[in-house]
């Protein structure tokens, strides 16, 4: 993909922009010696050890090994992918990109296309509600304890009672017909034509972490309509996806991080009173049981959710069951159940909205609430009981990616149920058999590679002072580097400085997809300065280091092949191999 973008103009990206100035924007620095530091956004951590280098550009948390240059930053934090965040710091640079460099113009023009449809139509609903046909919606809202500040910043809308209001006001701004039916905004008559998808409903737009319009939902507004469906919302179309979006993030996001705890409920307007009432670490699931990838996308904000019932839901089994999710996360999940008869809404409209921030700050977590809720529905002191309770609690223990915890929760609940802990090991290991493994498991997970620290500081050596890298290029070969990760960084270093290029760390990382290479990199710009005077010196003793192991290397492999050569009988090789020996070790006295 970078390979769209010139590489000249990566760079001159990077060169207007400041990387302290754009990570500012969403984590607070501080200044640090020559750097800038702050707590990790990646992991979560007490005290600080991520490292912001504006003399190199580059970021590195000591913590997790997240690193890179600016781009990387915005790919891992905004999860924009890489053309998205070349064009982001493009603008911030004052860059025009050639149009050869928009990523694929189709696919990219069709979801552009239905941004801008979805915003016209929002704009024609928002318009309405303001309108004097919109006057009963309003009040509706007002009386609902909405502000007027608050029907503003959420944009809420009306769909009038027309079966064409919102195509003849798109066609006329020129929308054809299949755009509006792609967008989810109309749908297809029986005989030919096309009608309104939302007609005579309050308009809830659903924005993604960008605050663009990816659809709809619309409410009706008087329940005596009941032969309706209370809401009715966008379908799945190309820039909406339900399970991968999360109703009110884009405004909720900051007070999350902030807070570090997400509260998550159902509904529109559950989301929207106890916001417009100062709780803003919250998003709305819109009704349905949270994803995977919902589950990370908050995970990119914070580990702390809770989960926030109406009654009727709280004790539903499959509403809990899919909370095992976050455990698969590694994230923390605790639970509110609200009082009968309330919702987040009406609760914090008749409690006020510092009870429900009590609630959430008292939550439950997840093993003490799901156990409580399965002692109140099986017997626990008989043994069919037992093995009910048991087995709904060690589907979530035994997600648990932590052993400590996961034993930990096993003796709690042997304790508890009055049962022996191993017969519980057994049920699991059960369990642990019939569930298949995931791709990415601890179990399968590689293991992090160890950069050899010479070769490290050679690197290190390298971005800094240019004028060494030929010195070095005259004594080194790519391959003399034992290390995978840090033989390809040298080679392709070597290769720049042959076309007469300049080394910098944050524009070397643009080539480097690999975390590895770009973690190698970065720890190298970070590791203790080394002083002008003494670099010559520094670089003769690694390149010696780097060869001694390198001839190290070779004799292990050539006395394990003359080995070989041995055994087999195969003289020609053997002799072949011992001229090879002696004149390696010649050449080592030397
Ligand atoms: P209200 O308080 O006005 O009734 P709500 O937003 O609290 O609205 P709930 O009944 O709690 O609505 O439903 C929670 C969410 O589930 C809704 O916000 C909506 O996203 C979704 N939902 C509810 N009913 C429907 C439906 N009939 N079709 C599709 N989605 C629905
Ligand atoms: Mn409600």
């Amino acid at each position: 993909m970078a390979g769209r973008i010139p590489e000249n103009i990566l760079e001159e990206i990077l060169s207007r922009i400041n990387i302290v100035e754009v990570i500012s924007e969403y984590i607070p620095l501080k200044k640090a010696g020559r750097n800038f530091r702050a707590l990790c956004p990646f992991h979560h951590e007490k005290s600080p050890s991520f490292m912001v280098s504006p003399d190199r550009q580059i970021f590195h948390c000591f913590g997790c090994g997240e690193s890179g240059n600016a781009f990387k930053f915005l790919m891992r934090y905004e999860r924009m992918d890489f053309p998205e965040a070349v064009s982001l710091l493009a603008r911030k640079a004052g860059i025009v990109l050639p149009e050869s460099a928009k990523e694929d113009p189709r696919a990219v023009s069709l979801s552009t296309q239905l941004f801008k449809i979805n915003e016209l139509a929002l704009g024609f609903y928002t318009g309405l509600l303001a309108s004097a046909q919109g006057a009963a919606a309003k009040t509706y809202l007002l009386e609902r304890g909405l502000t007027e500040e608050t029907i503003k910043s959420f944009r809420l809308g009306w769909a009038p009672d027309k079966w064409d209001a919102l195509i003849e006001f798109l066609r006329s701004k020129g929308v054809g017909l299949s755009l509006m039916e792609k967008a989810g905004l109309v749908l297809p008559k029986q005989n030919g034509g096309y009608y309104d998808r939302f007609r005579q409903r309050i308009i809830f737009p659903i924005f993604d972490i960008k605050s663009r319009v990816l659809g709809f939902g619309g409410r009706i507004m008087h329940s005596s309509d009941n032969q309706l469906a209370k809401y009715v919302n966008s379908p799945e179309t190309p820039v909406y996806t339900k399970g991968r979006n999360l109703f009110g993030l884009n405004l909720a996001k900051e007070a999350i991080r902030q807070s570090d705890c997400a509260a998550v409920v159902e509904g529109y307007l559950d989301f929207i009173i106890p916001y417009q009432q100062g709780i803003q670490n919250l998003v709305a699931s819109q009704g349905t049981a949270l994803t995977e990838e919902q589950a990370r996308l908050l995970k990119r904000y914070t580990r702390n959710v809770v989960m926030v019932y109406d009654a009727d839901n709280a004790g539903q089994m499959a509403a809990l069951r899919s909370l095992d999710i976050f455990i698969e996360e590694s994230m923390e999940v605790k639970i509110v159940s609200l009082p009968q008869g309330f919702d987040p809404d009406t609760f914090v409209r008749q409690k006020g909205a510092q009870e429900l921030k009590n609630m959430i700050e008292n939550a439950e977590g997840l093993f003490d609430y799901k156990f409580r809720i399965l002692k109140s529905r099986f017997n626990a002191s008989t043994p069919e009981g037992k093995a009910r309770i048991s087995s709904e609690m060690l589907s979530t223990i035994g997600r648990f990616k932590d052993a400590v915890l996961k034993a930990e929760y096993l003796k709690i609940l042997a304790q508890q149920l009055d049962v022996p802990e191993y017969s519980l090991r057994e049920e699991l290991g059960k369990l642990r058999d019939n569930r298949p493994q995931p791709a990415d498991s601890p179990l399968v997970k590689k293991t992090e590679t160890v950069i050899n620290p010479t070769e490290r500081l050679l690197i290190k050596i390298m971005m800094e002072e240019t004028r060494l890298v030929d010195y070095i290029r005259q004594h080194l070969e790519p391959s003399d580097f034992q290390g995978e990760v840090t033989s390809r960084i040298v080679s392709f270093m070597f290769e720049l400085i042959q076309q007469g290029k300049q080394i910098e760390a944050n524009t070397l990382m643009n080539h480097f997809e690999d975390k590895d290479a770009m973690r190698c990199i970065c720890e190298s710009v970070f590791d203790g300065e080394v002083t002008q005077e003494n670099r010559e010196k520094v670089v003769d003793d690694c390149i010696r280091m780097i060869k001694n192991k390198r001839m190290v290397v070779t004799r292990q492999r050539l006395q394990e092949q003359m080995r070989r050569a041995e055994v087999s009988g195969d003289e020609v090789n053997l002799l072949r191999l011992r001229d090879e020996f002696c004149s390696l070790l010649k050449r080592s006295k030397e």
